[in-house]
């Protein structure tokens, strides 16, 4: 029996779990500490992952896409973190970019949009936060205007996943200011339009196989693009993030699973005072306490991803599963360096890289901070028959 809790999985979700693990051991691992050391954006892992359907396995087959459970896509994301943290990013980013277009009401507009993911390989990034509005996006700048039969879109997007290599960007932006929440709309923009420049990049401490740019917008969108109108756009954002949530949980935990691993393997072969480090019982309860945790987190992790594709609103488990899983995430990579010791604190020891990385699972897609706010105001809503 594996001392950490693993999820059961259908003949289907292995089939996708294994495919994934697969291509990590002959593509993905390898890379992994080429990408962190020179920052690149691995375009032929983007192809990899188009070509083998991970890109796209989360998408409905009606459109070309996988028709995966989302305890599937878990599965293979957490796969891909343990050997590459920033691959599981590029599977992330690309997931997160197509949710909104999969909460489209206008079945025709999906259709084609969906299409262009699953048959021309198209990548769409998602494009909220901003400089002074990350964790309050309804304080957002960028800014809506009509203009002749469409919109003037004026502002600047930051930290975006896939930025500079996206075809689309789905910018959320204020039509009417002052109006908060009521007046932020979604639009489709396409990135190689004139007024925008996605050419700035950001210098990242983790995640450095992935690419994070800020997108500079003074450009024109048709009204077919419009693909919340005001007052919509934030629930179209929030009900993509609930689904990313669970898939930055299962993301920190492939990285405490490695981290675990490496760190059981080294205290069973590392002698200190004539014995095993994993025999001297501080060490042994340390690990004991770490497979609790990660067993927890993934346990979480999966009935989210379970109960979402049962259609259960899953907003309150998604940042549950998200705070519990990335800290857990955080306490345990930190456990596994601190039992290498000094060789855990330099290259090229995974673990030194899943410490850089590991540590934005706990502020993309919402801080910890921000997920407790979430529950906070569920469970205050919950106990005074008010609502969120
Ligand atoms: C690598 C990376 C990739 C990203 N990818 C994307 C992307 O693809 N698309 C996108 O739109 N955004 C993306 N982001 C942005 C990310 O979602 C934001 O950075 C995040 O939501 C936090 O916003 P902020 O940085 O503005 O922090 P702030 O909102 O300024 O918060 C600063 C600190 O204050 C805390 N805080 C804020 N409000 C409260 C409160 N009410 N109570 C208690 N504490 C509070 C926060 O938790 C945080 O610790 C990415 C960021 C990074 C680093």
């Amino acid at each position: 029996m594996d001392v950490v809790w693993e999820p059961q999985l259908s003949a289907e979700e292995r089939r996708w779990h294994d495919l994934a693990a697969q291509l990590s051991v002959e593509y993905f691992a390898p890379l992994a500490v080429e990408i962190d050391a020179s920052q690149r954006y691995p375009h032929e892992t983007v192809q990899r992952l188009r070509d083998s359907g991970i890109a796209t396995m989360a998408l409905p087959k009606q459109h070309g896409g996988g028709g995966a459970s989302l305890v599937a896509y878990c599965a293979v994301v957490e796969e891909i973190a343990q050997s590459c943290a920033s691959t599981s990013g590029i599977v992330a980013t690309i997931q997160l970019g197509a949710a909104p277009l999969l909460l489209l009401r206008d079945e025709q507009l999906k259709r084609d949009l969906l299409r262009g993911l699953t048959e021309r390989g198209e990548a769409v990034s998602f494009a909220l936060s901003e400089r002074n509005a990350g964790s309050d996006p309804a304080s957002m700048q960028t800014i809506a205007t009509p203009e002749s039969g469409g919109w003037r879109i004026r502002g600047q997007k930051c930290w975006i996943g896939g930025g500079g290599a996206a075809h689309w960007y789905v910018v959320f932006a204020q039509t009417e200011p002052g109006a908060g929440k009521r007046g932020i709309a979604a639009f489709l923009v396409d990135a190689k339009a004139r007024g925008v420049d996605d050419s700035r990049l950001e210098d990242k401490m983790g995640m450095r196989g992935t690419r994070t740019a800020t997108i500079e917008l003074d450009t024109w969108v048709e009204h077919a693009r419009v693909l919340a109108p005001p007052g919509e756009g934030l629930r179209m954002a929030f009900g993509s993030l609930d689904v990313g949530r669970i898939g930055v949980a299962a993301q920190a935990c492939g990285m405490a699973l490695a981290a675990f691993r490496l760190a059981v393997g080294y205290a069973a072969k590392r002698r200190t005072f004539g014995q095993l480090l994993i025999d001297h019982q501080a060490l042994g309860f340390n690990l004991a306490d770490l497979a609790a945790r990660i067993s927890a987190a993934r346990a979480l992790t999966y009935e989210a991803a379970k109960a979402h594709d049962n259609y259960a609103d899953v907003s309150v488990l998604a940042a549950q599963a998200k705070l519990i899983a990335s800290e857990t995430s955080h306490d345990v990579i930190d456990a596994a360096l601190q039992i290498f010791g000094g060789a855990g604190y330099v290259k090229p020891n995974p673990v030194e890289r899943l410490y850089r990385d590991q540590r934005v699972t706990e502020i993309y897609e919402g801080t910890s901070e921000i997920q407790r706010l979430l529950i906070a105001r569920a469970i205050r809503a919950h106990a005074t028959g008010g609502s969120v």
